[in-house]
C-alpha cells in the first residue's frame, strides 16, 4: 500500500498472522506515519480478522523491540513499520514483523546534482532504510559519470548493504580507507554528520525530499557538535558523582559496558549509580540533583541530539574516557553501538 509517499508492503506480515492464527496485534509506527494508522489497520483487517492495538509511544528505530509488557494486554504479534530489523538482536520476546517504509521520492535528480561535490573517483555510498531500494540506481548514475561506487555490508547490527543507522556506521567505516569520499542519500543531518565523524572522509549528503546537496553545511555542523562535545567533556572534568544511563529498549542496552564504566569509576574513587530509562527525556533526569554528570550507554543520539536540553553534562562512554584521561581529545570517536 502507498501512504504519505511511502510504499509499505504488509503482505508477509498478514500471511504470518493468518498462518499462526494470531488474534491480537500491536502496531508500532514512526511519528511521521501515525496519521495514517487507521489506513494501515483497515488494510490489514481487510485481509484478516484480528484486533490491532496502535502503540502511541515514540518508535525511533528497530532497537525499540516490543517487550513482554505487551503480553499483559494480550498482544501475540507486533508489526513495526518503517525500520529494517537489527539482525543480531533476535526476535524472541514477541514475534515481530519489521515492515520497511520505502520512500517513493525520486533520487536521480539530487544524486546527479551531488556529483559536482564529490571528492576523488572512488565513492562509498550509504543510505537509510527508506531509500535502500534506490541504491542500484545511485550506483548506475555514478558509474555512468565514471565514478567507482563502493557499497559495503555492515556488522551484525545492519540488515542491508549500504545501510547506516544513527548508532552504527559500519557500512562506512568498513570501506573508509578504500574510498575518496562518501555519498549519503537521505534526509536530516544526524546520519551524515555521524558518518563524517566516524569515517573522517568528506561526506556529501543528497536529500531527495528537499532536492538539496550539502557538504559544507555537514562539515560545519560536525565542527559545532565537536565544540559542544568539547564543552561537555570540560564541564565533566570535576564531576564526583556519575549517573550511568542504561537504555531499557532491547536494542539500546549495553549492560556490560555500563558495568565496566561503573568498575572504572570506582577504581578512581568516583561515585556512580545506574539509572535505567525507556524513553529518555531531560525532565526525567532533572531531579537527580546530586549527580554531576550522566554517562549514556544507551542510544548515542541522546547525548548528541538533546545536548542543550540537559542541565547537567551528558556524555558518551568514549567521552568519559577523555574526561578520565584515558583517551586524548585528538583520538575522539563518535559513539556507536556495534555488534562486537
Ligand atoms: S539506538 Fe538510536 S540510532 Fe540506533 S536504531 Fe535505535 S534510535 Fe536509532
Amino acid at each position: 500500500m502507498k501512504i504519505s509517499g511511502y510504499l509499505i508492503d504488509l503482505e508477509q506480515a498478514v500471511q504470518t498472522i493468518k498462518k499462526k492464527g494470531y488474534e491480537t496485534i500491536a502496531l508500532q509506527i514512526p511519528e511521521g506515519l501515525k496519521s495514517s494508522a487507521s489506513k494501515i489497520i483497515e488494510s490489514v483487517k481487510k485481509e484478516i480478522k484480528c484486533e490491532i492495538i496502535v502503540i502511541a509511544d515514540p518508535c525511533f528505530g528497530a532497537c525499540d523491540i516490543a517487550n513482554y509488557e505487551l503480553k499483559n494486554i494480550g498482544v501475540e504479534f507486533v508489526i513495526q513499520i518503517g525500520h529494517t530489523p537489527i539482525p543480531n538482536l533476535g526476535n524472541d520476546l514477541i514475534p515481530t514483523a519489521f515492515v520497511n517504509a520505502l520512500s517513493s521520492k525520486d533520487v536521480m535528480q539530487v544524486v546527479e546534482k551531488s556529483l559536482a561535490y564529490l571528492d576523488g573517483t572512488i565513492v562509498g555510498v550509504v543510505t537509510t532504510a527508506q531509500h535502500l531500494h534506490t541504491l542500484k540506481a545511485v550506483e548506475n548514475i555514478l558509474k555512468k559519470h565514471n565514478f567507482v561506487p563502493v557499497i559495503s555490508g555492515g556488522d551484525k547490527r545492519i540488515a542491508a548493504k549500504g545501510q547506516i543507522l544513527g548508532c552504527n556506521f559500519s557500512t562506512g567505516t568498513n570501506i573508509a580507507d578504500k574510498v575518496d569520499s562518501f555519498l549519503f542519500v537521505g534526509s536530516g543531518n544526524f546520519h551524515p554528520v555521524g558518518l563524517l565523524l566516524s569515517v573522517k572522509k568528506p561526506v556529501i549528503a543528497a536529500d531527495p525530499y528537499s532536492g538539496t546537496v550539502k557538504k559544507q553545511e555537514i562539515s560545519d555542523l560536525k565542527d559545532t557538535i565537536l565544540r559542544q562535545r568539547y564543552g561537555a567533556i570540560a564541564n565533566s572534568k570535576n564531576a564526583k558523582k556519575f549517573g550511568i544511563l542504561i537504555g531499557i529498549k532491547r536494542g539500546q542496552q549495553r549492560i556490560k559496558l555500563a558495568y565496566n564504566i561503573k568498575d572504572m569509576l570506582e577504581s578512581l574513587d568516583k561515585k556512580s549509580f545506574f539509572i535505567a530509562m525507556d524513553n529518555f527525556a531531560p525532565v526525567s533526569l532533572q531531579s537527580f540533583r546530586d549527580v554531576d554528570c550522566f554517562v549514556s550507554t544507551s542510544c548515542p543520539r541522546i547525548a548528541i541530539d538533546d545536548y542543550l536540553q540537559y542541565k547537567k553534562p551528558i556524555i558518551t562512554p568514549i567521552e568519559l574516557d577523555i574526561v578520565l584521561g584515558k583517551r586524548k581529545w585528538e583520538d575522539y570517536q563518535f559513539d556507536q553501538i556495534t555488534s562486537d
